[in-house]
């Protein structure tokens, strides 16, 4: 785990605007479809003066595909506003979520799983990108994952965590590691698990992960009783 890093700050371009492949597959295939509509509107006659069909089948053609072509974005997009939704919980206000597409991660040489961008002021700005992997992860968490998650789903739900921590104005990479480690179960929770299954989420971070993490992103002050314990019934060291 050593040289990962959950990051904040400026860095590169924002590839998650990137348009991605299919979006533009199906946006042509919905411009043949037109263009098909618009020749046959045109030449609705033949040479002489019989009815032309209407395309059809080039049409239905067009439009599967169109619609095969955008389900991906579609499903990405849902996702990103689910995980929105957690994450303006845990910030106070309304932020978004952007997943890095496929395209952006195979020019992407960052080791960050996620960063949120601060503007001139030192303001963070109401979005965070998320990698493709922890993003991919949650996916998986969500779908099922909540009994028995494997340690990438951990660390991703605790990623979101930590990105909602820069987006409250957190700028400082131990502190902001710290207020996450104490809401990872609120951010399990938020995402369909069950008290247990959060705490035990919330538990494994902070035992197999958070120990592991660069010097950067850990502190002393952080643990029970420390300077950093918010006493927050959510943090993995509370009872019961
Ligand atoms: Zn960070």
């Amino acid at each position: 785990m050593a040289g990962r890093a959950v990051q904040a700050g400026a860095a590169g371009a924002d590839k998650t605007i990137m348009a991605s492949t299919l979006g533009l597959v199906s946006a042509g295939c919905v411009l043949g479809a037109v263009a098909v509509v618009g020749h046959w509107s045109t030449r609705r006659r033949d040479a002489i003066g019989r009815p032309r069909a209407f395309p059809v089948w080039s049409i239905t053609l067009l439009a599967v595909l169109a619609l095969a072509a955008a389900v991906p974005g579609a499903q990405r997009r849902a996702h990103e506003h689910r995980l929105a939704r957690v994450a303006g919980n845990l910030v106070g206000h309304q932020v978004a979520v952007h997943c890095q597409t496929t395209t952006g991660a195979m020019v992407d040489s960052g080791a960050e799983l996620g960063y949120v961008r601060f503007d001139a002021d030192g303001d963070p700005e109401p979005a965070t990108t998320l990698k493709r992997d922890p993003c991919r992860d949650l996916k998986h968490y969500v779908k099922g994952g909540k009994a028995q998650p494997s340690l990438n789903e951990v660390v991703a739900v605790h990623v979101l965590t930590h990105e909602a921590m820069h987006l409250r104005g957190e700028t400082n990479e131990a502190w902001a590691e710290c207020e996450a480690v104490q809401r990872d179960a609120l951010t399990a929770s938020l995402l369909g698990a069950s008290p247990e299954q959060a705490m035990a989420l919330a538990r494994r971070y902070w035992t197999a992960v958070y120990p592991l993490m660069p010097d950067e992103y850990r502190t002393t002050e952080c643990g029970p009783g420390a300077r950093l314990d918010e006493r927050l019934t959510s943090a993995p060291w509370a009872a019961g």
